[in-house]
């Protein structure tokens, strides 16, 4: 079976590029369900104008307590999830080794 493409738009490989385009991009978290849109101005005043969202998670700091992770999707058409599958891959092999360790 052929793995499904990832394509993404160009404007998601930089937050300049993001602004420019008016792109959108939103993190949810994994764990609460919380989605909240990125404020992509004001992650460039921190992260510098080259950062990318993709392929990037975060730990949740939307609701207090929760050690769940945000993953960030895009707006195209639909919102679209801002990760490949090697990523995707990579994060769940460290989730189960995170979850292996858990349990000893
Ligand atoms: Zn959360």
């Amino acid at each position: 079976m052929a793995k499904r493409a990832c394509i993404f738009p160009s404007w998601v490989e930089s937050l300049d590029a993001g602004i420019a385009e008016e792109g959108r991009i939103q993190g949810r978290c994994a764990k609460c369900g919380e989605v909240r849109r990125v404020d992509l101005a004001a992650l460039r005043d921190v992260k510098g104008g080259a950062y990318s969202l993709k392929n990037r998670r975060t730990r949740c700091k939307l609701t207090a307590g929760c050690d769940g992770w945000v993953r960030f999707h895009y707006m195209h058409g639909v919102m679209r999830p801002l990760w490949d599958d090697a990523t995707a891959d990579r994060w769940l092999s460290q989730e189960a080794c995170h979850d292996a360790r858990m349990e000893r």
